[in-house]
């Protein structure tokens, strides 16, 4: 079988490395000629993509491009701490969370998908793709065309694939919150910690990523999208620290940055209804853009479980279908808790202090089993090439 993955981002490299793995010849078709760039800042990876990497055998080298971060510190505005939990899994679970820039994500991820015999052309924008009962092409803006028997699309948010499967499908809006990101340069950051301020003007966060390196991100609240139209450095940072001058931590954090990050505008849709025909699927955040520091591994998961069905069900369209039916329940539980998430970042000052009274008393209690669903998720089990 041969197959065409669009998008070579998180999910269209995993797609193809679980591609290879049950034999199929793929072929990655990537708009950007460096996709690996420094785009998006750094994110994370939970217990449940870190699990289906290993399936992948793309562990170790993800790990090695990070940074380890077993605990995550939830602080109020004022410097109290709130609350101190694992990061990004469950207590018993001894495989860390790792949080790296989504670059050096892409190229280790593209690394083994090469490695494995996927093939990548970049400089590939797709346009168009007409289907028959026999095979599937793809139209690219140069003139050029690929034909498969199964396209897969990663082609990210703002999906062209989406679109041409379901004109009707929904766009995604401005979630009221961006994030300005950037390096700082400072000693005396706990390592492995990942720490989120719930601050005036959105949840500010930071880490250490290495001895005198601090990863930050303040995602800021603002009911109307900032325009990012010839706003320089400078005038973000100086608008972030006026943001941010109330919070200590955030402030002092700031204050030592050194690079900044191209600003990032958060986007929410609704479910998509349509995820497939009978020869063309989407994944990752063309399927859906979950938000909530999983949507990494929520792309990785659908990697596997694409593979997984087109492994066990007798035909192409019958193993589309069960991937849908296997995602779509996880992927609407987890569209609901990251519109939460958002919640509780945009919140006001009255609500902000409501929460941290809720935080300090039940997230000791009930943390473990609200995210037990999550983070315990067992994807399948692919069978080697
Ligand atoms: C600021 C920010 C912070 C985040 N933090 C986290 C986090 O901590 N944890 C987490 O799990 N997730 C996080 N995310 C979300 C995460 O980055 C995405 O969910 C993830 O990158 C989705 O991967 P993807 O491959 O589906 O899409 P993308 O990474 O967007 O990749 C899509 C690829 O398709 C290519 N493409 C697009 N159109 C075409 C076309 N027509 N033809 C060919 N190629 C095309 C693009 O160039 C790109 O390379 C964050 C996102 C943002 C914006």
């Amino acid at each position: 079988m041969k197959a065409i993955v669009v998008g070579g981002g998180i999910a269209g490299a995993t797609a193809a490395l679980a591609l290879r793995h049950i034999g199929i010849d793929v072929t990655i078709h990537e708009a950007h000629e460096d996709p690996a760039g420094d785009i998006g800042s750094f994110v994370s990876l939970a217990s449940n993509g870190l699990h289906s990497l290993d399936t992948l055998g793309c562990l170790a080298p993800v790990q090695d491009a990070g940074v380890d971060i077993p605990r995550q510190r939830m602080w109020s505005a004022g410097g109290h701490l709130l609350a101190d939990v694992p990061r990004g899994r469950r207590s018993t679970e001894n495989l860390h969370s790792v949080t790296l820039l989504r670059g050096r994500l892409v190229a280790a991820l593209r690394q083994a998908a090469t490695d494995a015999g996927a093939r990548i052309v970049t400089g590939h924008k797709l346009v168009g793709v007409t289907e028959t009962p026999e095979s599937v092409t793809a139209e690219f803006a140069d003139g050029e065309r690929d034909t498969a028997d199964l396209l897969v699309a990663a082609d990210g948010i703002w999906s062209t694939v989406r679109r041409l499967l379901d004109a009707a499908s929904p766009r995604p809006e401005y979630a009221g919150l961006y994030a300005v990101s950037g390096l700082a340069t400072m000693d005396g950051v706990e390592p492995g910690v990942f720490n989120m301020t719930f601050a005036r003007n959105g949840a500010f966060i930071h880490l250490a990523a290495s001895d005198s390196e601090v990863w930050w991100q303040a995602q800021i609240a603002d009911p109307v999208q900032p325009d990012r139209a010839g706003v320089s450095e400078a005038q973000w940072l100086r608008r972030t620290a006026e943001l941010y001058q109330h919070e200590a931590v955030p402030s002092a954090v700031i204050a030592a940055t050194t690079r900044l990050h191209p600003t990032v505008i958060f986007h929410a849709a609704d479910p998509v209804p349509t995820w497939h025909s009978d020869r063309v699927v989407l994944i990752g955040d063309a399927a859906h853009p979950v938000g909530a520091g999983q949507g990494a591994s929520m792309a990785i998961e659908d990697a596997i479980v694409l593979a997984t069905a087109l492994q066990a069900e007798p035909t192409l369209a019958a193993a589309l279908k069960a991937y849908d039916a296997e995602r779509r329940p996880r992927i609407v539980k987890l569209l609901d808790t990251a519109e939460d998430n958002r919640g509780v970042k945009k919140a006001g000052p009255v609500k902000r202090r409501m929460q941290a009274l809720v935080m300090r008393m039940f997230v000791p209690l009930f943390y473990e089993k609200a995210t037990a669903w999550l983070y315990d998720y067992e994807p399948g089990k692919l069978g080697t090439r």
